[in-house]
């Protein structure tokens, strides 16, 4: 029996696990569950899988949620500390980091150092801290596993195959909304939140719009990955079928297929290396009947420049990188910047920036927080 620690359990992702954990009662239990500000369904979640600990960010919402579960013996937190340390105050053994952000790096960290098996979504804090995530998970000899579909398929397509053999990863990307467009001006919010083939929560969406989400996970695959920066390639392929690829040295590829629908991936990280049975619809491909690959369009969307160029200089370059993009997809969804104003305020960011080499976890805190008031506050 696993007993899992939900942050974001109320988002996408979140949602998803919790069907999951509904399927198989025998293998799955909820140790925790954390949410932003849908208090509702928060407690609609915490009567159905009884764990012994809440958390709620809001804190006008923090009394609804007390005076719904204290009563049933569930104890309710709130505040950013409470949420950090959620992981080593449970006593689930595994966290699957939902939440949406950067600010799940910190609850990251506790769970690595609290020795909690990590089932990663939330890419943000490998791309801002990869370095340092990495020595923690060896330090405390912390197994971590992507939910992220692309890094899942990769995951899948190397199992067995010796690390030396790898020649390149081939990240697939949908293309998202805008693929085939030769201009990118005047896009509104609701357009770029109109995803073809995923049900995402908002960020990651504007993220897949400006093609970003690919740049983020070219950095969490260097990080999760025996490969190094240019042996990461990304194809566009709209149908997002294939989830990702591995060439090996002689010219051989593996793939790894399945519809888009993120309860494979999020089930793969938690019974890793097992594959459960999953009730949901089964993959026909001949009524797909045809998949096609392109090259991405990287003259209209910088994005994937831009993240391989910081993934190189290394340093802070990769958390500037992120705290300016979150910056900015929240601007752009205020409706108080372009779309293509995001790429505009990242290169900014990036060309202001001056790396820490060995940075700290605490510079990357401090980056965010100021880059975060510099671009939001201005
Ligand atoms: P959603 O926006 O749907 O959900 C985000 C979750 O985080 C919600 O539960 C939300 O709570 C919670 N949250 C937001 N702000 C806070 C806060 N300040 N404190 C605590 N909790 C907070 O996002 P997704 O599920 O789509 O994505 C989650 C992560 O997974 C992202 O990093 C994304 O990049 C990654 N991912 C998502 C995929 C997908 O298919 N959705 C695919 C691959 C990766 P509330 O709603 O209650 O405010
Ligand atoms: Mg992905």
């Amino acid at each position: 029996m696993q007993h899992l620690i939900i942050v974001g359990s109320t988002g996408s992702i979140g949602n998803s696990t919790l069907d999951i954990v509904r399927q198989h009662p025998d293998r799955f239990c909820v140790a925790a569950l954390a949410a932003g500000s849908n208090s509702d369904l928060l407690i609609k979640q915490a009567l159905e899988f009884r764990p012994q600990l809440v958390h709620i960010a809001a804190p006008d919402r923090y009394q609804q949620v007390r005076d719904a579960l204290v009563s049933e013996g569930i104890e309710v937190l709130s505040g950013q500390e409470e949420l950090q340390q959620l992981p080593s105050r449970s006593k689930g053994g595994t966290l699957v980091n939902a939440i949406v952000g950067n600010r799940g790096l910190a609850v990251v960290v506790n769970a690595i150092e609290a020795g909690k098996r990590i089932c990663l979504a939330n890419k943000e804090p490998l791309v801002s801290a990869g370095r340092l995530v990495r020595k923690l998970l060896e330090r405390h000899q912390v197994q971590l596993l992507p939910i992220d579909s692309e890094h899942s398929a990769i995951l899948q397509c190397i199992q067995g195959e010796d690390p030396r053999q790898i020649r390149r990863i081939i990240l697939t990307a949908s293309g998202g909304t805008f693929r085939g467009r030769r201009s990118l001006s005047g896009i509104t919010p609701a357009e770029a939140l109109n995803h073809p083939n995923w049900s995402m929560g908002n960020k990651i969406t504007i993220d897949s719009a400006t093609l970003m989400n690919k740049g983020l996970e070219l950095i969490e695959a260097y990080w999760l990955y025996p490969v190094t920066a240019d042996r990461i390639d990304i194809v566009i392929h709209p149908q997002s079928i294939v989830h990702s690829l591995v060439e090996f040295n002689d010219g051989s590829m593996k793939a790894q297929l399945g519809l888009p629908d993120m309860r494979i991936p999020i089930q793969y990280a938690l019974t890793f290396p097992e594959h459960l049975d999953l009730k949901m619809d089964r993959l026909d491909l001949a009524a797909i009947g045809t998949l096609t690959f392109e090259e991405p369009d990287e003259q209209l969307f910088p994005s994937l420049r831009i993240a391989r160029e910081a993934l190189q200089r290394g340093g802070t370059y990769p958390a500037a990188l992120n705290a300016a993009n979150e910056a900015a997809v929240e601007l752009f969804l205020k409706g108080q910047i372009e779309f293509t104003g995001i790429f505009q305020l990242i290169e900014e960011t990036l060309a202001n920036h001056t790396s820490i080499e060995n940075y700290t976890l605490e510079d990357i805190f401090a980056l965010d927080e100021e880059i975060h008031s510099q671009l939001v506050a201005s």
